[in-house]
């Protein structure tokens, strides 16, 4: 078995919250339990919405919290080299074009998929733009303008029609058809930001991540993440493991907005490390009693999980 490596990636667009902590809960639990690496990547690829202060706080609260990733913390903001490198490759086969589509445009051009997947959600990150929101389906009108590149033009690439099929560690079986889902994916917004899909399938890879661990949201996007490594140039996928979010209420996703749910308010009105953890483990059906829990003790729970 290939030694697993997997990777913790947090946008620094907002403090810490305990849907963090569930994924650092997860991804920290399975990758210890096997013996295998962490990594700390920062998803700064949003230039508008992150903040140094916000990146400083996460590590802060990360290690208060007892969560230690290996290896330098690596962050998207200074990665724009491998980014350029791998768009050239999708360039060099044809795959790129310019996109002067609003996100206001496209939903009116386009009704929900008929899958009614949704195109939400970017591992604890806010959606990149045309994701942002309900599901969206862009249409590729764009697709044969021949649309000069520059500012204020987004980029895309072309997605073939695909049926990606892959075993989700958790969910099993899942087939997904990004074309459809999707359809050519957004990889430079309007703004000249990178997107959410492009840099973490391009990190994934980079990094050798072999163990995608975040939430259910993101299922979705797993298909387009796969048929995007491949045309990247990477042979082997990594494997997917998507955990169960916190809902504060029926269907609806914590937010990062919901103060009372940040790690350093809870840890500023009297709250130790491991009594968040165990809310978090608690909140998520990890544990069946809430009590506190380590960090270091949090492989345990993951002792018992099959091999992926
Ligand atoms: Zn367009």
């Amino acid at each position: 078995m290939a030694p697993i490596i997997s990777r913790f990636a947090p946008a620094p667009t907002g403090y810490l919250h305990l849907g963090h902590v569930v994924n650092a809960l997860y991804v920290w639990g399975m990758a210890r339990a096997r013996g295998g690496t962490v990594l700390l990547r920062i998803e700064d690829h949003d230039r508008q919405r992150s903040r140094p202060e916000y990146d400083a706080a996460l590590l802060e609260d990360l290690a208060w919290l007892g969560f230690v990733a290996d290896g330098p913390t690596v962050r998207q903001s200074d990665r724009g080299d491998i980014y350029v490198q791998a768009l050239d490759t999708l360039r060099r086969q044809g795959l790129v074009y310019a996109c002067a589509c609003s996100r206001a445009e496209i939903v009116g051009a386009e009704p929900a998929p008929p899958d009614g997947a949704a195109n939400v959600g970017a591992e604890l990150a806010p959606p990149d733009g045309a994701d942002q929101g309900r599901p969206l389906r862009y249409p590729g009108t764009c697709r044969d303008r021949g649309l000069a590149e520059g500012p204020g033009v987004g980029l895309r690439v072309r997605l073939a029609p695909s049926v990606e099929r892959f075993t989700d560690l958790r969910h099993g079986a899942q087939e997904q058809r990004p074309s459809e889902q999707c359809g050519d994916l957004l990889v430079r917004d309007r703004e000249g930001n990178w997107t959410y899909q492009f840099v973490a399938t391009v990190d994934d890879d980079a990094q050798g991540v072999t163990l995608v661990i975040r939430g259910d949201d993101l299922l979705p996007s797993t298909g387009r993440q796969l048929q995007l490594a491949r045309l990247l140039g990477r042979r082997i996928p990594p494997a997917f493991f998507h955990h169960p979010l916190i809902m504060k209420a029926p269907g609806k996703k914590l937010s990062k907005s919901d103060g009372d749910t940040g790690a350093r308010d809870l840890r500023a009105t009297g709250w130790s490390a491991a009594h968040v953890i165990g809310r978090a483990a608690a909140l998520v059906g990890l544990v069946k009693r809430e009590e506190p829990l380590a960090a270091e003790v949090v492989p345990r729970l993951f002792s018992y999980h099959p091999q992926p």
